[in-house]
């Protein structure tokens, strides 16, 4: 009897775990397909400029996904932030743009802090478990199957400036995305078709040439920070892919071409 009854709750808590599986997987396929409102539209196209040189058959796709995102992350103000719309649009807008013609989709992201602007952050360590920036002071951190959290004047700043090849959320959501691979190493999860092998191929040397290059004093297309680990080089290399995407295919061509074969996504051609 006692056997009788254990194998019935198994069998319920399975049944459970299962049926919230589908409803959480519909209401997702749901927004997938739904599209933003005019006023939600043109916020988009405000405060993420780039979105407007997206090519018109990306567009669907990314609102569908931008609908999607915020329906599954709570955004939290921090330091007394009042969360606005313009905030959850433009955040859910630069992260969805990494990811509009790619099938990566942010699985374990559940919570975004966003700060009024730069914070203090008392996490110091790089243990693996969590990719932290040397500063104290940070403008964005991405947390391993965690949160990530945002000084919002910086995000909007990155955003409105899409061409200085500085935007922290595609700075940290490049580590989330690097992330769901089990390591945020700089080798993220590649799609069909392309090989670890010719990722490690180009990544591997324009990684320890950028370093020489800092250690050196040199300026190059991509930013400093970038020599602080593989995983801060891959970070930079796709803020540089979307901001300044004819000087990266200039300098690292072979960068660019692993990038657009990750993203699946041309923005030297866009507008
Ligand atoms: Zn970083």
């Amino acid at each position: 009897m006692a056997a009788y009854l254990i194998l019935l709750l198994i069998v319920s808590v399975a049944a459970a775990v299962a049926i919230r599986l589908v409803l959480k997987h519909r209401r997702r396929a749901a927004l997938l397909r739904t599209r933003l409102t005019e006023a939600q539209r043109a916020i988009v196209a405000t405060e993420v400029p780039l979105t407007r040189k997206l090519p018109a058959r990306f567009h669907q796709a990314l609102e569908g996904k931008i609908n999607a995102f915020i329906g599954q992350v709570d955004f939290v103000g921090c330091n007394g932030l009042e969360v606005s719309e313009e905030m959850r649009l433009s955040i859910a807008a630069q992260a969805c743009l990494l990811i509009v013609n790619s099938d990566t989709w942010y699985d374990h992201l559940t919570t975004i802090l966003i700060y009024p602007a730069a914070f203090k952050s008392r996490q110091r360590q790089h243990n693996g478990y969590v990719v932290t920036e040397r500063e104290t002071v940070r403008s964005g951190e991405s947390w391993s199957r965690g949160p990530v959290i945002l000084s919002w004047a910086d995000t909007r700043r990155g955003a409105l400036n899409d061409r200085d090849g500085h935007n922290v959320v595609f700075h940290e959501f490049a580590h989330q995305i690097d992330d769901l691979s089990g390591h945020t190493d700089g080798l993220p999860n590649l799609p069909k078709g392309q090989s670890v092998a010719g990722w490690a191929r180009t990544f591997v040397p324009a990684y320890q040439t950028h370093v020489q290059n800092v250690q050196a004093g040199h300026r190059t297309v991509f930013d400093a920070y970038g020599a602080t680990g593989p995983e801060e080089f891959f970070a930079v290399a796709v803020e540089t892919f979307f901001e300044k995407p004819a000087a990266l295919n200039h300098h690292e061509p072979a960068v660019y071409r692993q990038l657009a074969q990750l993203f699946r996504l041309d923005p030297l051609s866009w507008g």
